[in-house]
């Protein structure tokens, strides 16, 4: 690493993080990847490129979203929580950043806004994404029909089957769904469709990546376009309470969240982090998502990370009732950061994460999507072995529209 006193490091000049992380491509995708990393920097550097992100988040997007106490839920924890061995009350203060609130409902607009600019700064003329619940996808299909580029998204037959609502959404933007029947035919068979796409269409082509995975410099320039996140928390927090946070929260899935809201803080020793990855039915079965927990590292999708894999190296799928947490790897960032310990990760079930989904909805009105559920678990456990003048600040990363019918075919309910 070229910053040792600093955990804000970039990856060195291939892309590692520690031991992972790099970029493991066919050759024909190299000069591209060079190319991307170069104009990449150049963005970077010029100020023109930042204006027009930050004129985009604020008039687009809608940003910046707001920072929330959530004084209900946190009463709702408090209560039943005691006393602590000094007799201090216990059940910290739980606090949310809204990027539920954004433009199509969820974080994942940050980054695609991000990548489109660098496209058209490339003078690419085509973009394709790869995608799972289909939330990527929307956002992505979105940005490609505000800035009139022609769209292609790979999706796994299964999830075209399962996520009709969102594949109609894209319909309904311009983009072109094409199904992926390869392998399990769910979101990692779509992303290897993604990549062979893109290393036959290189000239006119960009591949907007919808997490912090991927081939360098992918991991980075998704973790810087997702910084905004844990820019705006921090300074939000300060600004209302004088203090920074004890703990942050963020789901898993990929990573491109809870790196977005991580990396700002990750230099201030005093702020905790906990990463929350799916446990789906639990991790001592092979039914859930959770590649740090249940994985080992191997190589997928152009990068060295933790992933969900058999002896030989056969990737498994994941489960979760989340469709955006059930990739088999995670961003090699994280992999670092945990191999470091600058970070600690956890996991939530299914069944957890149903259950702080409905604890949010009645003692905030605020429907979560499934995936910040998983978090909102995580912290629910966490805040009760916190005092209550500790803050926990939770990135609150999707809503639950897309997820109200997954939520009531699990609690018996037709609809
Ligand atoms: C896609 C998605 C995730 C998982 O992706 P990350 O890259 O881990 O953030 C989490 N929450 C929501 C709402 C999503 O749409």
């Amino acid at each position: 690493m070229n910053a040792p006193n600093t955990y804000r490091a970039q990856p060195d000049e291939r892309g590692h993080f520690g031991q992972f992380g790099g970029r493991y491509v066919a050759e024909t995708l190299m000069p591209l990847i060079l190319e991307l990393e170069r104009e990449y920097r150049a963005a970077k550097a010029d100020p023109a490129f930042a204006a027009q992100f930050d004129d985009l988040m604020n008039h687009y997007v809608g940003r910046p979203s707001p920072l929330y106490h959530a004084e209900r839920l946190s009463e709702a924890v408090r209560e039943g929580a005691g006393t602590g061995p000094n007799g201090e009350r216990l059940g910290a203060q739980i606090w949310f950043k809204r990027d539920e609130l954004n433009h199509t409902g969820a974080h994942k607009i940050n980054n695609c806004i991000g990548q489109i600019l660098l496209a058209i700064r490339m003078g690419k003329t085509r973009i394709i994404a790869e995608t799972g619940a289909g939330q990527h996808g929307v956002a992505t299909a979105a940005v490609c029909a505000r800035f009139g580029l022609p769209c292609v998204i790979y999706m796994g037959a299964k999830d075209v089957e399962r996520q009709q609502p969102n594949v109609f959404r894209m319909k309904l933007l311009g983009a072109e769904v094409r199904p992926v029947t390869s392998g399990a035919a769910t979101l990692s068979d779509a992303m290897n469709e993604g990549l062979r796409d893109w290393v036959a269409n290189v000239h006119d082509t960009f591949y907007i990546i919808g997490t912090a995975a991927g081939p360098h410099p992918y991991p980075e320039l998704v973790r810087d376009f997702q910084s905004i996140i844990g820019r705006e928390a921090r300074a939000q927090m300060l600004e209302r309470t004088g203090r920074l946070p004890d703990l942050l929260c963020a789901a898993i899935g990929g990573g491109s969240n809870a790196i977005g809201l991580f990396h700002p803080f990750l230099d201030d020793e005093s702020v905790g982090m906990l990463g929350v990855e799916a446990a789906g039915h639990g991790l001592e079965g092979s039914e859930h998502a959770a590649s740090l927990a249940g994985g080992f590292p191997g190589v997928l999708h152009g990068n060295k990370t933790y992933l969900l894999q058999d002896e030989d190296g056969q990737i498994a799928e994941g489960h979760s009732i989340s469709a955006g947490l059930d990739y088999p790897g995670i961003g090699p960032e994280h992999a670092w950061l945990r191999d470091i310990g600058r970070v600690e990760y956890t996991s939530a079930t299914d069944q957890d994460a149903l259950d702080a989904f409905q604890l949010l909805c009645r003692t905030e009105g605020i429907i979560p999507a499934l995936e910040p559920a998983h978090a909102i678990a995580a912290v629910t456990k966490r805040a009760r072995t916190m005092r209550d003048d500790q803050i926990i600040l939770a990135n609150l990363c999707g809503r639950g529209d897309k997820d109200i019918f997954t939520v009531a075919n699990a609690l018996g309910v037709a609809i």
